[in-house]
């Protein structure tokens, strides 16, 4: 028989509509068996069962993290921080690189993440001189915080063939200097997968190890379901499914992981007839993931008007207009669900135009697709998703981590305050979510919330005030509509009878502490299908 546990003497914040709060709640097995008071709990316990008082903590329901990056933030783990901080002169980055070099020995390729050219001392991009000088014996490839952009050394540069004469790849491009000479920095995906196609993927095992401390970083944060919202993007998409894959066989899969698969993966696997629609309560083979443009502050992002501080520049579309048309409906047409990548308000309303084509070709009733990041949407784009349905997830992160930046530097004050337009979207009754993109950001619902209900900046400015929302609003988006935006309405997202037992123990209830203090409220205990995964060393 399944082992049941009774949680007493708490304030659950359920999230469901039906019973909004109660004191205690039954666990059997993986589930809730009850949701209600105190007193019409006792009546459930019998000698089998185990009592837990949580001494009137409060519980919520556990957060989904609808965009972040599992399985890039475990290759991290792997290599070279260049991020800032730690690093906050290209010196200090160079001497990481260097260290990670000499651990690796002569000629193997040296990766690095996160450098951001925007916050290190000298505020300009690394070049081809400074990774050489860093470490001339070996390949190196350092992507940008953003993950549009990336810098290769020489020999990186040289390996993957890429001299004054290459050509432009679509999609991307390889900065050259004056004399027509690459100078390292390359641009979107296009432009570093010709030099990624050259480095050994990391192995299954290798993966299994670090997504292994991943799902740690996750359940710290009080989550319990996550989107891999890119496999594939790097060259390690087929190692990800199967060390995802073994994870779940061997029972040791702590996390709900809803893959997204970039396009050119997920037509491989159909082309090679894998199942494409396999499913559990732990892994399930999610959407198809496309890219519409680039990123606000690597100036990729598709703007109608041009850049703040590149005023010849407003960023490309990835896809001409057919061809995203054409991607689109071929998914669409199959019953199959996208999520497309648009930050800014052309490649948004290059993404709303396809899909409302395709809805329009091929009417379905609950599509659900996806527009990621979605952060300049107008209001006129925020109902047009309604009407069809689909569902925005906004990197309301930026507003704390680059909202200063946005108003100096890239967007002008009027653009940046409404970035991420979360007010408009209740005001409209969209459903929405919101997210880290973890190793983006770090992976923090309880601060993604506290920046959706404040919009301060790092620098401590308020950001559109009027965008702010409610902190129940902000719960909804890491929990109920998390769940909806994987069709998972019914299996888990809030504390209920029948869903899965995914819920987080707070310090405090972030529906009722003063807004600006829910970012203090820290995670307890995180419990995964009854089962605790994660329980803090001093709850006081
Ligand atoms: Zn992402």
């Amino acid at each position: 028989m399944a082992t049941e546990q009774i949680f007493v003497n708490a304030c659950v914040v359920t999230m469901n509509d039906a019973l909004p709060s109660a004191q205690a709640f039954a666990v059997r097995g993986d589930r809730f068996a009850a949701v209600g008071s105190n007193q019409e709990l006792q009546g459930w316990a019998d000698r089998e069962s185990r009592v837990v008082d949580l001494g009137g903590r409060t519980v919520v329901p556990g957060f989904i993290e609808s965009h972040s990056h599992p399985s890039l933030y475990a290759l991290t783990l792997l290599q070279a921080d260049c991020r800032t901080p730690p690093c906050r002169t290209v010196v200090e980055v160079k001497e990481r690189v260097k260290a990670m070099a000499g651990t690796l020995g002569v000629g193997r390729w040296v990766r690095g993440w996160g450098y951001d050219d925007t916050l290190i001392a000298e505020r300009r991009h690394l070049n081809r001189a400074d990774l050489d000088d860093a470490a001339p014996a070996n390949p190196v490839l350092v992507s940008h915080v953003s993950g549009h952009l990336a810098y290769a050394n020489s020999l990186a540069l040289a390996i993957a063939g890429i001299g004054s004469g290459t050509p432009q790849p679509a999609g991307g491009e390889i900065q050259r200097d004056e004399r027509g000479v690459p100078t390292g920095l390359l641009k979107e995906h296009a432009a570093q997968e010709l030099v990624l196609e050259h480095i050994p993927p990391y192995s299954t095992p290798e993966l299994k190890g670090v997504l292994g401390r991943t799902m740690s970083v996750y359940h710290q944060a009080g989550i319990t379901s996550s989107h891999d919202a890119a496999v594939g993007y790097f060259r390690e998409g087929r190692q990800v499914f199967q060390a995802y894959g073994e994870l779940e066989e061997e029972g040791r899969l702590e996390l709900r992981i809803y893959l997204n698969v970039v396009e050119e993966l997920y037509r491989d696997l159909q082309d090679r007839g894998t199942d494409t629609r396999f499913g559990s309560g732990r892994l399930r083979l999610g959407c198809v993931k496309l890219f519409q443009d680039g990123s606000i502050q690597a100036l990729t992002a598709a703007l109608e008007e041009p850049y703040q501080n590149a005023p010849g520049r407003r960023g490309d579309l990835v896809h001409p207009q057919d061809a995203l048309d054409e991607l689109v409906e071929r998914y669409h047409s199959r019953g199959i669900q996208v999520a497309i990548h648009a930050n800014g308000d052309r490649a948004i309303e290059s993404t709303l135009q396809a899909l409302e084509r395709a809805q329009r070709l091929h009417p379905r009733d609950d599509a659900r697709h996806l527009i990621i990041h979605c952060q300049l949407a107008s209001r006129d784009q925020i109902r047009r998703m309604k009407r069809l349905g689909v569902i925005p997830s906004f990197f309301v992160n930026h507003v704390y981590y680059w909202g200063d930046r946005h108003v100096a530097l890239f967007l002008g004050p009027e653009r940046a305050a409404r970035i991420d337009p979360l007010g408009a979207a209740v005001q409209e009754e969209l459903i929405f979510t919101l997210h880290s993109d973890l190793p983006v950001t770090p992976v923090d619902p309880l601060f993604s919330m506290h920046c959706a209900v404040n919009r301060r900046t790092r620098g401590g400015m308020v950001l559109g005030p009027e965008e702010r929302i409610s902190p129940v609003e902000a719960l909804r988006a890491y929990t109920v509509h998390g769940a909806y935006c994987s069709f998972e309405e019914n299996a888990k997202g809030s504390i209920e009878v029948g869903k899965a037992a995914d819920f987080v123990v707070v310090s405090e209830n972030p529906l009722r502490v003063p807004p600006e203090r829910i970012r203090e409220i820290r995670v307890l205990r995180t419990v995964l299908g009854g089962r605790t995964v994660y329980e803090a060393c001093h709850e006081d």
